[in-house]
């Protein structure tokens, strides 16, 4: 509960930090290998997080969402401005043609969406503090150590 009450004081950019920080350890969590190459066990810098469209074009409230967040290595995320189109190739193979261009579509008109986004913010944080405590627990192999205790804190 203090928790959240500690969140209410945090800037809109300082909630946007923590969550995205929490999106990362997550979608390390569930994904070992690059979603748009045959790179596998991605770790440190070669672990990103992508976006099926890029994050500065997605409003806030797609810009941590897990559906549409995956990983891929450095070369496919940053050189290669994440591969759009395999992205959304693999992402209709995951979820199937209709859902992945919808949730596309539902990522490009985010952009510019009136949401309150530190309401929305607050309420992912405490969700996906949630999800990756329940993902540790079940996969406690990983050596990010650091960043599970950044996480109880
Ligand atoms: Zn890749």
């Amino acid at each position: 509960m203090t928790k959240i009450e500690n969140l209410h004081k945090k800037s809109v950019s300082q909630l946007e930090k923590i969550l995205w920080e929490l999106c990362k350890q997550i979608v390390r969590k569930i994904y070992k290998d690059c979603y748009t190459c045959p790179q596998k066990n991605l770790e440190g810098m070669n672990a990103q997080s992508g976006h099926m469209h890029p994050k500065g074009a997605c409003g806030a409230l797609m810009k941590y969402d897990l559906r549409i967040l995956r990983l891929q290595c450095f070369q496919c995320n940053i050189n290669h401005g994440g591969m759009g189109a395999t992205y959304l190739e693999n992402m209709k193979l995951e979820i199937g043609d209709k859902q992945a261009l919808a949730l596309l579509l539902e990522a490009q008109s985010s952009k510019g969406k009136p949401i309150k986004a530190r309401d929305h913010y607050i309420k992912l944080i405490g969700d996906y503090r949630k999800l990756l405590s329940k993902l540790n627990e079940t996969t406690n192999t990983t050596g990010n150590a650091e960043a599970r205790g950044k996480v109880a804190n």
